[in-house]
């Protein structure tokens, strides 16, 4: 009997932090693969607000329970990562036109090198203002920024 293939998306960002909006994107993604491997991005030059192994362990605990999620760090170009990982598509979510039109000229890039499709799941209304950087503009100005993140998602570092 012919074994049925794993259906496998690779869902890449910066996750700087992992918002309510990333969550709906995995659930989402959750319906349509079988498997949603979140690439947390990082760049040796930019390290970003919170420590990229803080933002993989952080994750790896919050999905410990399902299975069917994995999380990688990753530096690389996200085609290189699903090929290596028999991933066959690519998971963005879109929360504007701003973010369309990047999305669109991102997916043509990456089918162009690679023939790895890209999923675009639009962001929830009640979700579609959230964002990493909103997460990190009201941290800065000690504004209450918890409730953006999945309930749960916990990061073990001072911020
Ligand atoms: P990047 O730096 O690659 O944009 P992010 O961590 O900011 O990475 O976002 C990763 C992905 O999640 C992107 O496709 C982004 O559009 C999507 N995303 C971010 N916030 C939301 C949200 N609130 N709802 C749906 N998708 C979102």
């Amino acid at each position: 009997m012919e074994e049925k293939q794993c259906r496998r998306a690779v869902f890449p960002g910066s996750f700087d932090p992992f918002t309510q909006g990333h969550a709906n994107v995995v659930e989402r993604g959750l319906e349509l693969f079988d498997e949603v491997v979140i690439a947390v991005g990082y760049n040796i030059n930019k390290p970003g607000w919170i420590p990229v192994d803080e933002r993989v362990q952080a994750l790896r605990s919050f999905y410990a329970q399902c299975g069917r999620v994995q999380v990688v760090k990753h530096d690389g170009l996200t085609v290189e990562l699903a090929q290596k990982l028999g991933a066959g598509h690519i998971l963005r979510g879109v929360r504007s036109v701003q973010d369309y039109a990047y999305e669109l000229q991102m997916a043509d890039v990456n089918r162009g090198l690679s023939g790895v499709d890209t999923v675009l799941l639009p962001a929830l209304p009640q979700l579609a203002c959230l964002s990493s950087s909103v997460v990190r503009e009201l941290a800065h100005f000690g504004r209450r920024w918890q409730d953006m993140l999945p309930d749960g998602l916990q990061y073990h570092i001072n911020m």
